[in-house]
């Protein structure tokens, strides 16, 4: 798959998962007071959801502000299975990659839109004297909390499209 199409299966709110990062070491510093270990803000595992999509990059949202990743050219990024990678080097030879994992987006107790069938979720009005009983929430939720042996919800299911997604 090429450049382009992995370009179109990211949106805003897609959410990427790194995967591997073959640079991504601890940083090791001598200093006058001896040795002191920097380690990097990001880590293999760490999901982000993608905060801007443009032309010749995207960038990710994370705790400490947005990360900006340019796309590199296209001999330098392929499809993996469940992603892409990047080659770090870039001369293609893939020696040393970021490789990041699209994850699937699930249907959770927040979603307002169903990430299936982009349905709409946001149910009628709860009157203004029974608020408190839903914690503040000024909505019911149409998603449909699944309880199964235990007494509390293990998945949620879209209304509409049926799709049922576990916690
Ligand atoms: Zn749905």
């Amino acid at each position: 798959m090429s450049l382009a199409s992995i370009k179109r299966s990211i949106r805003v709110g897609t959410l990427l998962k790194l995967v591997r990062h073959d640079w991504l070491k601890p940083l090791v510093v001598n200093g006058n007071l001896g040795q002191t270990v920097v380690k990097p803000k990001i880590h293999v595992g760490l999901v982000r959801p993608v905060a801007l999509v443009q032309s010749t990059q995207i960038a990710l949202q994370g705790d400490n502000g947005l990360s900006y990743l340019p796309w590199p050219t296209s001999k330098n990024i392929r499809e993996t299975a469940k992603g892409f990678e990047i080659d770090l080097v870039g001369f293609g030879e893939f020696k040393y990659v970021m490789e990041y994992e699209i994850v699937a987006p699930k249907l959770t107790h927040d979603s307002t839109i169903c990430p299936h069938c982009q349905a709409n979720l946001v149910g009628d009005p709860i009157p203004e004297e029974h608020r408190e009983d839903f914690g503040g929430a000024t909505h019911f939720q149409r998603q449909i909390g699944i309880e199964r042996d235990h007494d509390r919800i293990e998945a949620y299911q879209c209304p509409d499209c049926k799709t049922i997604d576990e916690l």
